[in-house]
């Protein structure tokens, strides 16, 4: 099958089948390692939402929410500024569904971008939600590369040239759509490069090591690298801000101050809450490699951050 078939199934399997968050399980997130994600993601949406005159009817929908920890920290942050909008989920793993129902117990949960609400404005966030989605590899004459059995593994039929992602191409292009014709803005949150990347960047993560990701699949997280460049030119009818560095976003949103009110606060975990804000933002950690991109309707304000 081809490898952008078989990084659908082995993931909708994996996914499926358990929580794979957090330090027990395969890998760990930004809104996982401090809340002070959560709720510059939630600042960023009530501002533009202040500033943009309070339109009513908005929706806060997260793409592939995992254990509903940023929406928690966002939705309190939001709430500060006098702003609760009604929550929809696009998530298709029932064991994540669960998590997230005892999080946030009246969300509306959606199989796909499809049922989603398709009056007034939305305001949307997906953090590593398009690194999980199929990838095609390509090879130097063009051709979709695949994956075959050899005996009793796993392998790829060729070299790897290119990467292209139009599941990803897709989505994007959705959401600028609904933004335009409906109001809001779109904040994606990834790993990835800002120039379209060349050579293989399929990668396989459990109990957070790299692993082979032709091996045990249904078993792995696969990833790749999202190309922003792409899902920046997918996107039809909105204001394209970034990317920019997570790093240089998180500062400009104000996660110093934030880290430091905290540690204010608990004297005693300072070091933990510093700890944090470096592992998110510092250049060798999070900070550069992840990338901040954001889609905002025209008739609302320019977003901050950027
Ligand atoms: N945003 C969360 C979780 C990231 S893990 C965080 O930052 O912690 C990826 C998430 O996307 C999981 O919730 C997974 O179940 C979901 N997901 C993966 N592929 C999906 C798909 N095709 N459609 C909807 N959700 C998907």
């Amino acid at each position: 099958m081809p490898v952008s078939e078989y990084m659908a199934q082995a993931n909708a399997i994996y996914y499926a089948t358990r929580d794979p968050l957090g330090v027990a399980g395969d890998f760990i997130t930004a809104p996982e390692i401090s809340q002070m994600f959560g709720e510059l993601v939630g600042l960023w949406l009530a501002d533009l939402w202040l500033r943009s005159g309070r339109p009513a009817d908005v929706r806060y929908v997260e793409l592939g929410p995992g254990r509903g920890t940023l929406a928690v920290d966002a939705l309190r942050a939001m709430k500060g500024a006098c702003f609760a909008p009604d929550v929809h989920f696009v998530e298709t793993s029932p064991v994540l569904r669960r998590a997230q129902k005892a999080r946030v117990r009246d969300a509306h949960w959606h199989d796909d971008l499809t049922t989603l609400p398709s009056d007034g404005p939305l305001l949307i966030v997906a953090n590593e939600f398009f690194d999980a989605l199929p990838i095609r590899q390509l090879d130097a004459a063009g051709s979709e590369l695949s994956v075959i059995m050899k005996g009793d593994r796993f392998v790829r039929t060729g070299e790897v040239e290119t990467e292209t992602s139009p599941v990803s191409l897709a989505i994007a292009a959705d959401l600028s759509r609904r933004i335009a014709a409906q109001g809001g803005a779109a904040l994606i949150v990834d790993y990835g490069h800002d120039r379209p990347g060349r050579g293989d960047t399929l990668q396989a993560v459990s109990r957070h090591a790299y692993v082979d990701p032709f091996e045990a699949p249904g078993e792995r997280d696969l990833t790749a690298h999202v190309d922003f460049s792409a899902l920046a030119a997918a996107a039809e009818g909105v204001r394209v801000s970034g990317p920019v560095p997570q790093g240089a976003w998180l500062d400009a949103m104000g996660l110093p101050l934030r880290a430091a009110a905290l540690a204010r606060a608990a004297p005693d975990r300072t070091e933990e809450i510093n700890a944090a804000r470096d592992r998110l933002s510092a250049p060798e950690q999070m900070g550069r490699l992840f990338k901040v991109l954001a889609f905002s309707a025209p008739q609302w304000q320019e977003p901050v951050g950027f």
